[in-house]
């Protein structure tokens, strides 16, 4: 149908090969491939300084990061969460056998909503699970606020907010917990990886207790852990991706503000504004496709893919959709009534370093094009 060349919503960052070469021969050479290794130490570090966080720990992916977390604080019961999301956040939750309780979100960041919290909470309810939904910070002072007064645990994930800083540093500062996944997809990755940032030495150490089997010396276990270890293949990758960093949100804030120009006045195109942060990651590139378009979202998806351009409707459906979960009476779609509207208007457009100028021109002018023509 269409010789151009096909554009992905997302292409991972990768450094350039020969680069990565020195790290794998130090592992060769160390033949020391995981458990606490060399790369994964400084990987930690690095971490701690450039997020400016005190305490985190290496995962192998983010969904193991966000089972132990529940796991480290003995989160039981009931999880106020969003169904706004991707489906690991609440599967996380059943892991451990705790019930998600679904909450509905603001309709201008997509994050759960703090109105709606209060009245969703029981004597069952242990913690608050909240999403940095595509790298904007949620309403941390009122779920904070909330927490405090019903003495709940707050645990974010923060899958999407890696590097985001508010006024005050890292928003990963923020809860008991925040978990972050370095997924292929995601602003930096490590191929699969994720971490758990903590407050303090006590809760970090035992978090890698949980994710070494509950191993705390060569005789003494103390807990069911599990094995969610992050090797040093995955640590060396880390490191390298490092040296990328700056680059890379660099690159992403150039493409955000170009959609903003190129997508400005389409009737029925929405998008968020720039979320009210010091550094944001640029991680996603969300367009609300309403009524006054003419087509539906659905239609415009369809479209682009038979030009070769594949957009990715994050998030939908909800979570609160799955068969697993939408037995549940906070499942119903008349208790998210926002979520169910951005889940069946929203379209994530193509966003990565690599993504060139007359790509974004292309994306952009089509979406236009089917206004002037009023219809396909
Ligand atoms: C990517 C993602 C996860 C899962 O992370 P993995 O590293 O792929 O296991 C969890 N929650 C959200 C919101 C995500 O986007």
């Amino acid at each position: 149908m269409n010789s151009e060349k096909p554009i992905y919503v997302t292409q991972p960052f990768l450094p350039p090969l020969e680069e990565f070469i020195p790290y794998l021969e130090k592992i060769w050479k160390s033949k020391v491939l995981t458990n606490n290794g060399p790369f994964h130490r400084e990987l930690e570090q690095t971490q701690c300084r450039y997020l400016g966080i005190d305490y985190i720990s290496l995962f192998a992916n983010g969904t193991l990061a966000l089972v132990t977390a529940l796991q480290a604080l003995r989160i039981t019961g009931e999880v106020i969460t969003t169904p706004y999301s991707f489906v690991a956040t609440s599967h996380a939750l059943l892991w451990n056998g705790i019930k998600p309780v679904f909450v509905d979100i603001e309709p201008d960041s997509f994050n759960l909503d703090p109105a709606l919290i209060e009245a969703a909470i029981t004597p069952q309810t242990t913690a608050i699970m909240p999403v940095h939904c595509y790298g904007r910070p949620c309403n941390i002072e009122a779920i904070q606020h909330i927490a405090d007064n019903y003495n709940l645990k707050v645990i974010y994930d923060a899958s999407h907010a890696f590097g985001v800083r508010d006024d005050g540093g890292s928003i990963l500062r923020h809860g008991d917990l925040s978990v972050l996944s370095f997924h292929a997809t995601k602003v930096f990755n490590t191929f699969e990886g994720g971490a758990i940032v903590c407050p303090d030495a006590k809760t970090k150490t035992r978090i890698d207790h949980l994710k070494n089997f509950g191993y705390v010396d060569e005789l003494t276990v103390v807990a069911p852990g599990i094995n969610g270890k992050m090797s040093e293949f995955n640590a060396a990758l880390g490191l390298l991706q490092w040296k990328y960093v700056d680059q890379v949100l660099a690159e992403r804030h150039r493409i955000d503000s170009a959609y903003r120009v190129k997508l400005e006045g389409i009737p029925g195109i929405r998008f968020l504004p720039l979320p009210e942060v010091q550094i944001g990651n640029y991680a996603y590139f969300p367009i609300l496709v309403g009524p006054e378009y003419p087509l539906s979202r659905d239609e415009l998806n369809d479209q682009l893919r038979q030009h070769n351009i594949y957009p990715r409707r994050y998030f939908y459906p909800l979570i609160s959709e799955f068969p697993m979960y939408r037995g549940l009476p906070s499942a119903r779609r008349d208790n998210l009534p926002v979520a169910s509207e951005v889940a069946s208007q929203v379209l994530c457009l193509p966003l990565y370093p690599e993504l060139e100028e007359s790509e974004q021109e292309r994306i952009s002018h089509l979406i236009r094009s089917f206004v002037k023509k009023g219809s396909l």
